[in-house]
């Protein structure tokens, strides 16, 4: 079903457990779950906790938009259960999950629930923490960097910049139905220069045109972040009316921005610069008045 990490050696996990105890993290007892966010793929963005959590649990029940190189980190007999969606095989359904994990707390062991990015960001995090409640076992949320805002910074494009947006609206473009959610457009474009979505690929196109007659400048720049920080990422900056064209040749998993914000990428790619050398432009939103400069 499939292919188990190499576990780590004895020296690493002791490492491990010195680490938590040096810093005085939680003990995960028997008999509780742990929803922890994993990041939104590479390793290095999950957080200590997430990590002391993996190295503890007597068995992970993790998605697919989890980093399975981190289930390294998992004791030797730990058990290992791939509880997504994809891959073409019949899927779990979500009372499944939220069924193991109570089964599996209730036989006392230490369950571990690894999903991608954070746990409650779009994620059905509290769905199952609210099952837990409701069978009365003891859990804890183990918070981990979203993909609409770490997956964005691995682009090189900040969440908010305060030439460019003081806030920023975070939607998903995947409702209950599957089919975009009926928000008030009118409302979403007025509200924050920046917005950010997630699950949208599919629906892309009808988005942009949402927004596009609620009032957003067709032209205004955005962009898709494909895998964002994977060793796959791609990046493609567009601009609203062709966002949903562009959607169509990238590939999921993938977060969509729309706003100024995105323009800061010409000055930040920092990841560009590390695999292709980019030069970066110091200036991208071209603010420094020449009068002064020099
Ligand atoms: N809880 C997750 C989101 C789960 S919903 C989080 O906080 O990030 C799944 C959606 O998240 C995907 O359809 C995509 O829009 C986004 N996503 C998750 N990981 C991603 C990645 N590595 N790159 C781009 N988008 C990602």
């Amino acid at each position: 079903m499939f292919d188990m990490p190499t576990i780590l050696n004895s020296a690493a996990r002791a490492a491990s457990a010195k680490l938590a105890a040096s810093l005085g993290l939680p003990a995960f007892e028997p008999g509780w779950v742990w929803l922890a966010g994993a990041g939104p793929g590479d390793p290095g963005l999950i957080t200590l906790l997430g990590l002391h959590a993996i190295a503890e649990a007597d068995v992970i029940l993790f998605d697919a938009l989890a980093n399975e190189a981190l289930l390294k980190f998992a004791r030797p007999r730990a058990e290992l259960v791939y509880a997504g969606k994809r891959r073409g095989k019949p899927s779990w359904k979500q009372a499944d999950i939220s069924h193991a994990l109570v089964s599996l707390a209730r036989k006392g062991k230490r369950v571990l629930r690894l999903k991608g990015g954070d746990p409650f960001v779009f994620g059905r995090g509290a769905e199952e923490a609210l099952e837990l409640a409701r069978a009365g076992i003891p859990f804890r949320i183990v918070p981990g960097v979203t993909a609409g805002i770490g997956g964005l910074a691995y682009a090189g494009i900040p969440v908010t910049h305060r030439d460019t947006n003081h806030a920023v609206t975070f939607i998903t473009g995947h409702g209950i139905d599957g089919k975009l959610p009926a928000l008030d457009w009118s409302a979403i474009s007025r509200g924050s220069p920046t917005i950010v979505v997630y699950m949208a690929l599919a629906h892309a196109d009808e988005l942009a045109a949402k927004l596009i007659e609620a009032g957003r400048d067709a032209h205004e720049p955005a962009a898709i972040v494909s895998d964002a920080t994977h060793d796959e990422q791609t990046v493609r900056v567009t601009t609203l009316e062709h966002l949903g064209r562009d959607a169509k040749e990238s590939t999921a998993p993938a977060i969509l921005v729309i706003g100024e914000n995105v323009r800061l990428r010409e000055g930040l790619d920092w990841l560009g610069v590390l695999q292709s050398g980019r030069t970066l432009n110091p200036d991208p939103l071209g603010r420094i008045d020449i009068k002064h400069a020099g």
